[in-house]
């Protein structure tokens, strides 16, 4: 018989992944609270749970969560209800929520004290790379865990790097989203600087793309619009990864930074600059349209209301 793999979490990058599931023939039983978000797997033909108690009834084999912070992990896998106290042990547990590690490491303590395997693994790659199964997989956990994981994170990504014991996962995408908060800040000043100069920005854009001045948010996903096809940037900032989630990702990476004493003051700057961007109500757009801000009165591009 086929595994049952319960998928908890359909937003925009779980959808996608657990689409890529079903098209590899896993039997793919989702649920999410919103109302919302389970009418559009409904309509993308998803099996869908009509509770989370109806969907754990279903014996699941692999329970994979997609959710948007610690306290929605914690309160799916944790209580007398939750997910850890209801599912059989030989199930495998896949947080791949991107959560604080202090987080992550109580509910993969919690999972092994009943005897369940269970990784943190957080995704790199967007979605885009959710949509075209290339995310890249940063778990934490036991060799054991991740073994058994890697069959099932290789049909929704590419790369799958095992990252440490439980929560070095999140530690390692901590560490890289608090880097892209920071390069992406980078990019919008140094295009926004050759627009004042007033130097064409196609050709900055191309120099820079073959040059030391080169990272992902100017090959992958540049700041403003013209640059490349598909990207937020170009869709009036529609996310993509929201201002909100890079938000939340800067300040968990202070919090540990602060913990372990790290000097990071880029990171500090920039989870101030997206703080105050997402107060002025900006927290649904894409975290490209931080280059607003830089921009000032010089940015002059389409942006959704
Ligand atoms: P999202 O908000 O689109 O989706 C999250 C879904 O979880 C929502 O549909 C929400 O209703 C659901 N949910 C919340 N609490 C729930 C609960 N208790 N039970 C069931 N469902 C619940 O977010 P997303 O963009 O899909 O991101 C999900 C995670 O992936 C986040 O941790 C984010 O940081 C990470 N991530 C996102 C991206 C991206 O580009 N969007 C990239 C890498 C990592």
């Amino acid at each position: 018989m086929s595994e049952i793999v319960a998928f908890i979490g359909v937003g925009n990058m779980g959808s996608p992944m657990a689409e890529n599931l079903i098209k590899a023939g896993k039997k793919v039983c989702v649920f999410d609270v919103s109302k919302e978000m389970l009418d559009k797997a409904r309509e993308r033909k998803f099996d869908i749970a009509d509770s989370f108690e109806n969907l754990l009834s279903r014996s699941p084999n692999i329970v994979i969560t997609m959710l948007p912070a610690g306290k929605n992990s914690k309160k799916v896998y944790l209580g007398e209800n939750g997910i850890i106290n209801k599912v059989s042990k030989d199930c495998l547990l896949i947080d791949c929520s991107t959560i604080d590690i202090k987080t992550s490491v109580e509910l993969g303590t919690k999972a092994k004290e009943k005897g369940i395997k269970m990784i943190d693994a957080p995704v790199s790659g967007g979605v885009m790379g959710a949509k075209n199964a290339s995310l890249t997989f940063l778990v934490g956990g036991s060799r054991e865990a991740f073994d058994s994981a890697k069959p099932i994170l290789e049909i929704m990504g590419k790369n799958i790097f095992h990252a440490g014991d439980t929560g070095c996962g999140n530690g390692a995408k901590i560490c890289n989203n608090m880097a892209l908060g920071i390069s992406m800040i980078g990019a919008s000043e140094a295009l926004m600087l050759a627009k004042r100069l007033n130097i064409d920005i196609k050709k900055v854009h191309e120099i820079m793309k073959n040059a030391s001045g080169n990272s992902w948010p100017i090959s992958v996903y540049p700041p403003l619009p013209g640059l490349k096809e598909g990207v937020p940037s170009n869709n009036k900032y529609r996310p993509g990864f929201s201002a909100g989630m890079m938000s939340k990702d800067l300040k968990l990476a202070i919090e540990c930074a602060e913990e372990v004493k790290a000097n990071t003051p880029l990171g500090s700057t920039a989870n101030t600059i997206y703080d105050e961007f997402c107060k002025e109500g900006n927290s649904n757009k894409d975290f490209s349209a931080i280059s607003k801000v830089v921009g000032g009165n010089a940015w002059d591009y389409e942006i959704d209301d």
